[in-house]
């Protein structure tokens, strides 16, 4: 392992930062829905000299010479990447999960092209077409959302929506949403309009891969687009994975007319991106082996478990939950309904104690994006630290208690304390 002794005498000032958010991530609570703790094995990967190699192209087929090693480490990436989500491509190139997206949209469409996407105000992600995106100056973005009285995407809806308005992709995956999704039902309706079916599963990409929720790819799927860093628990990074060959008429160049996983490689590079992370794919490898394992199984069932146990008793406790549960590892909690503090405020509360989470809006939210009425949290980062059920019990009180001594400072501090006393006992992975 790396002892930062050149770091810490080449720039002291940096290396006190590092020690500082070292520290802040083993004092606190981890509560944000999209992050998590890699390996020490996956962080070791990230700190090697493939960083100073450059590999644009593909394996076998590269710009610069010297590809010996790293055409072996992206083949076992995407060999690996294709084992866990039972599919037949895999490019493992994408710098983040929004650049991955953009290379899903301009390898399929043309510009002006429509979209069936999920509304961000009602849990999908900004890159599936927010107006405040560039993408949606490019693309006619249409958007379905979830039915309020269920909780439950508005299927019905997603039909009407593209029956009316015959978009090219149809987009399913979320970012602050409780339930898995029905891919056999979108997938028909994507046939019914000829559109290629697409799910981004950014968030729940570790639970898929673990066959706790379902794989889009088991519905017909074509598409399938991924973070590398959330529950999967790898390096920060994206992906793209493709399964079944379809062929783009639209995209006909030179008269061959050309097929999905081609146009995606040849949108991601050189279309979009020179030279990848190679230190990053390393460490993908790495993660995507760890994924492969059965103790990541056992992962992903305690992070569902965690989440439900953690769900129920913030209800116990008198929190309203948007959909009144959860069904994956995250949940969100509508805080001007439970308590009347906005998710901006419950949100610096938690970090008074040393738990960090995120507001977020939630459905039909009539508050601003800066300060919504909700906060959602996860547990796949806690999970990682070791926590069990009898934690979460633990941590829902914490919330709750920070809430009625929330005018009192030094109430307050006695609480920042005891959670540090308490995770003292769920060291860091690394
Ligand atoms: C997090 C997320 C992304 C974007 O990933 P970045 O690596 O932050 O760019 C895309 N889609 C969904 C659904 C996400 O939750």
């Amino acid at each position: 392992m790396i002892d930062y002794k050149s770091l810490r005498k080449i720039d002291p000032l940096l290396f006190n930062i590092l020690q500082a958010e070292v520290r802040r991530q083993s004092d606190g609570l981890e509560l944000i829905a999209s992050e998590n703790y890699v390996s020490t094995a996956v962080l070791e990967a990230l700190g090697t000299v493939f960083t100073n190699k450059y590999s644009e192209g593909y394996p076998g087929k590269r710009y610069y010479g010297g590809q010996e090693n790293t055409d072996q480490i992206e083949t076992i990436a995407i060999e690996r990447a294709k084992t866990l989500f039972k599919c037949d491509h895999a490019n493992v190139q994408p710098l983040s999960g929004a650049i991955a997206n953009t290379a899903v949209y301009f390898s399929w469409l043309e510009p002006g092209d429509t979209v069936l996407g999920m509304r961000l105000d009602h849990g999908g992600h900004l890159t599936h077409g927010s107006p405040v995106t560039k993408l949606a100056k490019l693309f006619n973005f249409v958007r379905y959302g979830i039915d309020t009285e269920t909780g439950d995407i508005d299927y019905n809806q997603l039909r009407d929506i593209a029956l009316k308005n015959q978009p090219k992709l149809i987009l399913v995956g979320y970012s602050a949403y409780t339930r898995d999704i029905d891919y056999g039902f979108v997938k028909s309706v994507a046939d019914e309009v000829g559109a290629v079916a697409w799910a981004d599963i950014a968030h729940i990409a570790g639970l898929v891969a673990a066959g706790e929720m379902r794989n889009p790819f088991d519905y017909g799927f074509q598409i399938v687009s991924t973070t590398t860093h959330k529950t999967l628990r790898g390096p920060r990074g994206g992906m793209i994975l493709t399964k079944g060959v379809v062929s783009n008429p639209l995209k006909n160049v030179e008269k061959k007319v050309e097929n999905l996983p081609t146009l995606i490689d040849r949108t991601v590079f050189p279309g979009l991106q020179g030279g990848p992370l190679m230190n990053i794919i390393f460490a993908k490898a790495v993660a995507f082996q760890e994924a492969l394992q059965p103790e990541f199984k056992e992962y992903a069932k305690q992070v569902m478990r965690n989440a439900k146990v953690l769900a129920q008793e913030l209800t116990n406790l008198g929190f309203k939950l948007v959909t009144g549960g959860t069904e994956n590892h995250m949940m969100i909690i509508d805080a001007i309904a439970s308590f009347g503090l906005s998710g901006g405020e419950l949100e610096v509360l938690l970090d008074k104690i040393g738990l960090t989470a995120s507001k977020s809006m939630v459905p039909d939210d009539t508050r601003s994006p800066f300060d919504p009425s909700g906060l959602r949290i996860g547990t796949p980062a806690i999970t990682t630290r070791g926590m069990k059920e009898d934690s979460m019990l633990q941590i829902a009180k914490w919330i709750r208690h920070v809430v009625d001594i929330r005018h009192d400072e030094r109430q307050i501090q006695l609480l920042r304390d005891e959670v540090r006393e308490y995770v003292r006992n769920f060291p860091l992975p690394s």
